[in-house]
């Protein structure tokens, strides 16, 4: 993503613009717990965009039940969506998933998802916003 399109604040900025819980997650990279979040049982037509800065993330035709207690996804909607890393906290190897626009920690994507991707975005709620099609 261009700079340009990029969005930033200071961490006092986002402490004012998101509740706490959603600062925990975005920008802290915290986890809700699992079962916890509105959208793990949530099966609307639509597009799960990033809940700090609104950019469309995940499309609910990717949208699938993994029994992990969080919502998960098969792909992003498009390649340049998010960001991954390589996170190798709380002693286990992962990869991080951030949205590419305003860097906010969404979750992990995971090598055990369905076909064809045979991926599992595995997203906090919290980190994200429904809009119906
Ligand atoms: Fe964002």
């Amino acid at each position: 993503m261009e700079p340009t399109d990029r969005v930033v604040h200071t961490q006092e900025e986002w402490r004012s613009i998101l509740t706490p819980d959603r600062y925990e997650i975005l920008r802290e990279k915290g986890t809700e717990h699992a079962f916890s979040g509105e959208y793990e049982d949530h099966w609307e037509d639509g597009v799960y965009h990033c809940y700090a800065c609104d950019l469309p993330l995940f499309d609910s035709t990717s949208k699938f039940y993994s029994g992990s207690g969080w919502p998960s996804f098969s792909q992003p909607v498009s390649a340049d969506a998010v960001e991954e890393h390589e996170d190798f906290s709380h002693g286990m190897t992962r990869v991080e998933v951030t949205c590419a626009r305003c860097d906010g920690h969404l979750g992990h994507v995971f090598g055990d998802g369905p076909p064809p991707t045979g991926l599992r975005y595995c997203i906090n709620s919290l980190s994200l916003k429904f809009v119906p099609r």
